[in-house]
């Protein structure tokens, strides 16, 4: 039993063999895939996916930090309409990133206190990106626990160490790991894993980006998040069925599923 946590549904990759691409994650086990919206536009057609595959599909309603300077002038306020729709479990994706220039830096942090503020009024899930950006994304969070107490979130595809890993869990936060986890290179991050509580814990692909090992240099997809989980179980020292038990139960209850 797996959850997707993270996948970008909506990418044109997905368009040929999308049906396919779902039996495929049925078939390695999956119960749920959580869709993320990267823009007003996404986050629609990713609100459309679900509704056509309601068993299996939900979304989230976001901007991204790096599309946010392309966004339309009423992007902003048809996310405020679209986080209210029931199949939208989760705001974001948002956050913060020094490795592209694609959005002027204090519009992205305009936009991340933006997606904080939805998330807690709503009460749905605030989804992270943070790249190269930890001190940054740190300072805000902090003053929004400060301010408001624990965040109801996940720190999406975690490539901090694990001093960042646990600064994240001490505000309330979920740490979701993805295909990353598999690489060689990835010791930091393997040992941030190993620092996360059990209850804390999720998997996801961030799919059609980021594949596992063996799957590099390919298209990732739902189905493959079980190669992530089973890296995470022999990180942490369990069994594979127990990370996807306790995977599961953390993003149901984090999302509401
Ligand atoms: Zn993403």
């Amino acid at each position: 039993m797996l959850i997707d946590t993270h996948a970008h549904l909506d990418d044109p990759r997905f368009a040929g063999d999308f049906d396919a691409m779902l039996s495929r994650a049925r078939g390695a086990g999956l119960v749920a895939i959580v869709g993320v919206g990267a823009s007003a536009a996404s986050s629609l057609s990713t609100l459309d996916l679900a509704r056509r595959h309601p068993a299996i599909l939900k979304a989230t309603a976001g901007i991204h930090p790096n599309h946010a300077a392309q966004e339309p002038s009423d992007a902003w306020d048809r996310i405020l309409q679209l986080a209210n729709e029931a199949d939208v479990v989760g705001i974001g994706e948002t956050g913060l990133d020094r490795h592209w220039q694609d959005t002027p830096f204090p519009m992205q942090e305009d936009f991340f206190a933006r997606h904080l503020a939805l998330s807690r009024s709503l009460q749905k899930p605030i989804v992270i990106h943070c790249r190269e950006a930890e001190i940054d994304v740190l300072r805000m969070l902090r003053d929004e626990f400060d301010r408001h107490g624990p965040i109801l979130g996940v720190m999406h595809s975690f490539a901090g160490d694990r001093a960042f890993a646990e600064a994240n869990v001490a505000m309330g936060l979920h740490i979701s790991l993805s295909g990353i986890l598999t690489y060689k290179n990835a010791d930091s991050i393997r040992d941030a894993a190993k620092a996360v509580p059990a209850e804390r814990l999720m998997v996801e692909t961030d799919c059609p980006y980021l594949p596992p090992t063996p799957h590099r240099g390919k298209r990732n997809e739902p189905a493959y998040v079980a190669l992530t989980a089973a890296k995470l179980a022999e990180v942490v020292g369990r069994s594979e069925a127990e990370i996807g038990e306790l995977t599961t139960a953390n993003a149901k209850r984090l999302f509401a599923l």
